[in-house]
């Protein structure tokens, strides 16, 4: 690690200006060996300075140049940023005469790397500059900042504290019995405080399902027989013609998938194909997928028609929707009506639609937000984990919370006790990274845009 490491910081393409990013020990020296201008070794940190890129007497281009010095910097090492002029062409040359004067190209996300290597930033705080990165919504970004400010790491930094507290108690009952004047942890202390860690954790596992939708948008799967509107309503939900709508059955071959923004909530929108028996092949795995979807969707909305009885394949799934995010979408409410639906309100949110006409839309966006309460989800104050990997370790920690009160009610000897605190200490210590494998953080960060 204490190789000099360069990359394009920004985007690929023509734009006004490029950065090319330069970290390491030699980082200001090897900038400074194709820089003319000034002598870059003898700036204060933290200063900006005008010149020219050169291969040898040759100007490359003219550029800005800061210097920011270890370590009030991002991976903490001395960082170079040039400023060039924003060519694909003129930037991949600046990179290249920093790689010819034996500075290292970095790999994917190690700048972040190093930053979590040099303990600048947690892992949680890492994973959150990917989250910043790849923000579609307001809610998102401002959900990635808190966790790149660190509210979500000191909230789990004060639960292991709290654990290491009570195990510290434990340590010095057990080797030093002789000091009497500290508390013994014994198991009525034990119980309240181990309540408290359990309510916390559970409290988070709570909020965590909304950071999901917010993260990750409500993925929702439009199904229902050939012909009852599915894609009409896609494309009115998505204001495009994206799906492709006509009168022959089962032309929604496969899957069409639109992204629309509720009130700020991303709806990852997918229309599928009818599901019904077929003899055509193409179409079958188009109806494979759409069950696959059932069980993968965070919510159902399923389309029947208001002039046509139901048939015995929507009762069949209705039957399997009860318990899942649902919604029964009546559509062509502009025809006339057939069927007599009182005996599912009890078990199905319904909403009444016409796609033609475009009416009832909005009741069905309402629905929406209602079923999955978003207009009580906090978009200010987001402390909720994300990651689908954290959120099943702190899953793990609870369990052997559980374990460990089980293991008070009947008494067990403390020291077997201590044994799940610590390993409860380390599950919560994985969440952000201080006891990590170096193959996971190795994946992790490989995830990372080159250059950040
Ligand atoms: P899908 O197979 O479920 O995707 O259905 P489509 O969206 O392709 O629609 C099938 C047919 O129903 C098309 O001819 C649409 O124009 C028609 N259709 C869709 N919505 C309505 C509606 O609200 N009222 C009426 N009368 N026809 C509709």
């Amino acid at each position: 690690m204490d190789d000099t490491i360069a990359a394009i910081s920004t985007a690929p393409g023509v734009g006004a200006i490029s950065i090319i990013r330069v970290s390491g020990t030699k980082s200001i020296e090897k900038v400074n060996s194709i820089f003319e201008g000034k002598d870059l070794t003898k700036v204060p940190s933290h200063t900006i300075h005008y010149g020219f890129i050169v291969n040898n007497t040759q100007k490359i281009d003219e550029v800005l140049v800061s210097v920011m010095k270890s370590p009030k910097t991002f991976t903490t090492e001395d960082v170079v940023e040039i400023n060039c002029h924003g060519g694909i062409f003129t930037t991949k040359k600046i990179l290249e005469l920093l790689l010819q004067n034996g500075v290292r190209l970095a790999e994917p996300g190690e700048f972040t790397k190093r930053a979590f290597l040099n303990g600048r930033i947690d892992k949680l705080k890492a994973e959150s500059v990917m989250d910043i990165i790849s923000a579609k919504t307001d809610a998102m970004r401002e959900m990635a900042i808190n966790q790149l400010t660190g509210k979500v790491s000191s909230f789990i930094h004060n639960l292991r504290q709290k654990i290491i507290e009570i195990l510290a108690n434990i340590e010095v009952n057990i080797d030093y019995p002789e000091y009497e004047d500290i508390e013994e942890m014994t198991i009525e202390l034990l119980k309240p405080r181990m309540k408290e860690i359990e309510d916390e954790i559970e409290h988070i596992l709570k909020e965590s399902q909304n950071g999901k939708i917010i993260k990750e948008g409500i993925k929702t799967a439009i199904i229902g027989r050939p012909n009852v509107g599915k894609s009409s309503l896609l494309n009115l939900l998505l204001d495009e013609d994206k799906a492709i709508v006509t009168e022959i059955e089962g032309t929604t071959r496969d899957t069409v998938e639109g992204e629309i923004i509720l009130d700020g909530f991303l709806l990852n929108i997918i229309d599928t194909a009818g599901i019904r028996e077929t003899n055509d092949k193409v179409e079958q795995i188009g109806v494979e997928k759409s069950k696959k979807l059932l069980y993968q969707a965070d919510l159902i909305l399923y389309m029947i028609n208001q002039n046509q009885p139901l048939n015995k394949e929507d009762m069949e799934m209705l039957e399997n929707l009860k318990d899942k995010n649902h919604i029964l979408v009546v559509n062509k409410i502009d025809l006339q009506s057939v069927i007599d639906l009182s005996s599912y309100e009890k078990n199905h949110p319904i909403v009444y639609i016409s796609t033609l006409e475009q009416k009832g839309i909005e009741n069905l966006t309402e629905k929406i937000k209602e079923i999955f309460q978003l207009n009580k989800i906090d978009q200010k104050d987001l402390t909720y984990l994300t990651n689908a990997n954290n959120i099943a370790i702190l899953k793990k920690a609870l369990d052997k919370i559980k374990e460990v009160k089980i293991g008070i009610e009947e008494n067990q000897p403390i020291d077997m006790i201590e044994i799940d605190l610590k390993e409860i200490w380390n599950l919560l210590g994985e969440i952000i990274g201080e006891t990590y494998q170096d193959e996971l953080i190795d994946q992790l960060f490989s995830q990372f845009c080159l250059g950040k």
